[in-house]
């Protein structure tokens, strides 16, 4: 079966990276022992009453040049280096 690889338009590099960055408040309820309904002994940030997230960003990232290319540009660009292989 053929390899497709993406390609850096910048550097010819094929490792490209999609990385998605997120945002949280993690919410958690004071009551009589440690905070959070979930938390009783000790507090766990991961177990918590609400979670919200606030804002999130998707991107490519070159691993070898470290230019992002936001996810409208990758795709043409990824497109075309596609065809050219
Ligand atoms: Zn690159």
């Amino acid at each position: 079966m053929e390899s497709k690889y993406y390609v850096c338009p910048v550097c010819k590099s094929k490792s490209l990276y999609l990385k998605h960055e997120a945002s949280y408040v993690y919410s958690y309820l004071l009551d009589s022992d440690a905070p959070g309904m979930k938390n009783t002994e000790v507090f766990s940030p991961f177990l918590y009453d609400r979670r919200k997230q606030t804002s999130s960003i998707e991107y490519v990232e070159c691993d070898n040049c470290k230019t992002k290319f936001n996810s409208d540009l990758i795709h043409e660009t990824l497109e075309v280096s596609n065809h050219d292989l």
